[in-house]
């Protein structure tokens, strides 16, 4: 813990800057209030699967359109808010702008959102970059995320639960058909992780859920290596409108 004097100091030579804008601001969690009203938050009723936003205030389970389409071979899904506007600004500055200040605040926020979603023995993994892409890239975006919020929420963490297994094309650009395609048994877990996943609930933490193609592989791979339970989050939905 800093002391107040160090933090004071600190606070004059680095001011806090917003995380959206560089703009200064008060505290250092985070963003200023135009920054703050230009991130969509997801908050009242949402699909279970996938977090997204839905009409109405019944909370009876409700699935949006794409999770009632499309295999979600998982239990329950949330997203901390969507991709557009500021949240997609964050979830870009993360993953290629070295901008880790993030991580902080997006781990209290995560841990809002899918505090539903965790047990007592929950397992908080990330989805797997392959090892070329981290080469890259040098670090993988949602293990950070899913590392910060397990110290946030005092879950076990393991930060290579599961593996690419071969080299897949970016998703970027690809309909969604595409995306399922490319990334069937693209995932697996890791053997020496075999007995750490086995009989577990576990929590998969990706930066932005798109077709939920990487979630849904991540998923089968949980549960060939028999995991109880498996549950997602995500910090972006990136919805159809996106
Ligand atoms: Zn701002
Ligand atoms: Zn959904």
């Amino acid at each position: 813990m800093q002391s107040p004097w160090v933090q004071r100091t600190l606070a004059i030579i680095y001011p806090p800057r917003c995380l959206g804008c560089g703009g200064l601001v008060e505290n250092t969690m985070g963003l200023c209030g135009d920054c703050w009203r230009d991130t969509s938050f997801i908050a009242g009723l949402t699909c279970g699967k996938c977090g997204t936003p839905l009409p109405g205030e019944s909370d009876t389970g409700e699935t949006c359109d794409d999770c009632l389409r499309i295999s979600r071979p998982w239990g329950a899904g949330r997203s901390v808010f969507q991709y557009r506007g500021t949240g997609r600004k964050l979830v870009l500055a993360l993953k290629h702008g070295d901008q880790h200040d993030i991580v902080g605040p997006a781990a209290i926020w995560m841990a809002r959102a899918a505090r539903e979603l965790m047990e007592n023995d929950t397992l908080i993994i990330p989805v797997p970059l392959h090892p070329w892409r981290l080469l890259k890239r040098r670090y993988n975006q949602s293990g950070l995320l899913a590392n910060a919020l397990a110290k946030r929420t005092g879950h076990q963490f393991c930060g290579d639960a599961l593996m690419r297994v071969r080299h897949t094309e970016s998703l970027d650009g690809k309909n969604r058909d595409a995306r399922f395609a490319t990334l069937t048994n693209a995932i697996t877990a890791n053997p020496k992780r075999a007995a750490m996943i086995e009989g577990r609930n576990i929590l998969i933490v990706d930066d932005v859920m798109t077709s939920g193609a990487t979630l849904a592989a991540a998923t089968e791979a949980c549960f060939t290596a028999k995991a109880a339970e498996v549950r997602v989050v995500a910090l972006a939905r990136a919805g159809k409108d996106t």
